[in-house]
């Protein structure tokens, strides 16, 4: 058994082509099959080498391990060249000289009969001597469709029928030279041995013309899988508009490469029962495309951040370090400096980037926080300010052992004392600490930038009162 994933280079790899990738890779893995990877570069307007690498290092990213290739369809072109010969030298195909004006001409008098536009076949009439005085003008090579019924078993949508009379005779070489994807496409099919094509339901209306150029090739037709479409969260098709659709924008959010795996393959297939959770390994064990859901799926972004979640939550420290590093700008702590605040936050940000963001706080120097200005409008109020803080600063120098509980208890019981509320304390000890408004529970903050720097911050917010209160107290324009 042989697979293969053929993304076109004119664009990111999209969350729907990475999962027909999964797919690929997971029914080839199950069945002890192989994988290529083909990348169909001939149209040359729209495609790219730079996506073409991009796609790579996404499906690299994703753990896609294909076993083959990649192999470019632009290296293969003198191929696809002498193969539409071969056809036309066997009169299964035929040069068409019409020009773009005349089936320009045909289309509109088709539209203004009220009839759907189908070639007019004028070029399979040509005789040898009509061909003689045409031979050096320009031309393309068309396949001559031949009547008769079409058929085959989709292993997700079961058996599917098509007329043949309805296909036109469709273009396989263009006048430039170049192959149409259905030339290019049922050529490499053949030549690299594909047992097996999963592709997006998008090509169904494609495998039967696909099927005629296998027969007039006389190779074995494979056999097809036609995934469903995925859907965003509004159930129209996954766009742009609905957010992120490309596998790099989820990895620079800060999205595990393993949860978008799991995620994707759960779009479509199920591993039994509510089971959600389920690795590469243990997929590849038991998938099946004749498994795969024959509806459409939902894409739905909130199920992948939960699922992101919970792949960190059960991630070590030393592995979130590792992955959140990128997210840290230029020079991040070492580790040990960090492993307090990867063990607080990590099962509560659903992504890295949020870890990252909930890590600024401890990136910076105890003298260089800043201060957001609604917070400290908010928050720093009152003539006591000052007072109010020493005796914060001096009840948490006291505090034994200096935990969570401990020092939670020594700013209640403070409050207490004063008749005021915790709250008085908490929300410009959260601000002395992380410069913020919200923020993870104080107590852990403090407990994971340890006494000295709690204090230490502690210390320059009072240092930094009377001008933070003076600034606050100016009306905003
Ligand atoms: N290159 C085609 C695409 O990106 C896929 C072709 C196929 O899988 O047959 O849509």
């Amino acid at each position: 058994m042989k697979l293969r994933f053929a993304p076109s280079p004119t664009g990111f790899l999209h969350v729907g082509g990475a999962r027909t990738a999964i797919f690929n890779l997971l029914h080839a893995r199950r069945h002890g099959g192989r994988m290529l990877l083909r990348i169909e570069d001939t149209d040359v307007e729209r495609s790219r080498q730079r996506h073409a690498e991009q796609i790579i290092s996404s499906l690299q990213w994703l753990g896609v391990d294909w076993d083959e290739g990649p192999v470019y369809q632009s290296d293969r072109l003198e191929i696809y060249r002498e193969r539409a010969e071969e056809l036309v030298a066997a009169g299964k195909a035929y040069r068409c000289y019409c020009t773009v004006e005349e089936l320009e001409a045909d289309r509109q008098a088709a539209e203004h009969a009220g009839k759907a536009y189908r070639y007019s076949g004028k070029c399979r009439a040509l005789t040898d001597t009509d061909l003689d005085a045409r031979a050096d003008m320009q031309h393309v090579v068309r396949f001559k469709v031949e009547p008769g019924a079409i058929e085959f078993h989709d292993l997700i949508r079961g058996d599917v029928h098509f007329e043949a009379e309805l296909i036109d005779d469709f273009v396989l070489l263009r006048s430039d030279g170049h192959p149409t994807y259905h030339l290019s496409v049922v050529v490499d099919d053949i030549d690299m041995d594909i047992t097996t094509v999963a592709r997006g339901d998008d090509h169904l209306s494609n495998t039967p013309k696909h099927i005629l150029l296998f027969r007039a090739f006389r190779a074995e037709v494979p056999t097809f899988a036609h995934l469903p479409l995925i859907l965003g969260s509004d159930k129209k098709r996954l766009s742009k508009r609905s957010g992120a659709t490309s596998a790099e924008e989820y990895r620079d959010m800060g999205v595990l490469p393993e949860a978008l795996f799991n995620f994707l393959v759960l779009l479509g297939w199920a591993p039994g029962g509510d089971r959600e959770l389920i690795s590469c390994e243990e997929a590849a064990r038991i998938f099946d495309l004749r498994d795969v859901n024959k509806s459409p799926a939902v894409f739905d972004v909130e199920k992948l951040l939960w699922m992101n979640g919970q792949y960190m939550m059960r991630l070590s420290a030393e592995e979130i370090y590792r992955r959140v590093t990128p997210f840290l700008g230029e020079n991040p702590p070492p580790l040990e400096t960090l492993r307090g605040v990867i063990e607080l936050n990590k099962s509560r940000a659903r992504t890295l980037k949020d870890l990252a963001e909930v890590m600024h706080p401890f990136l910076v120097s105890d003298d260089s926080l800043e201060y957001q200005p609604e917070a400290v409008k908010k928050h720093l109020k009152g003539d006591d300010m000052v007072p109010r803080m020493r005796e914060l600063h001096d009840a948490l120098a006291r505090v034994e052992p200096f935990d969570v509980v401990s020092t939670e208890q020594a700013l209640r019981a403070l409050a207490e004392s004063k008749g005021l509320g915790a709250g008085k304390y908490i929300h410009p000890l959260r601000l002395a600490l992380t410069g913020r408004g919200a923020s993870p529970p104080i107590f852990d903050v403090a407990v994971a930038l340890g006494r000295q720097r709690t204090l230490a911050r502690l210390q320059r917010l009072i240092d930094s009162l009377p001008s933070l209160m003076a600034s606050a107290s100016v009306p905003s324009s």
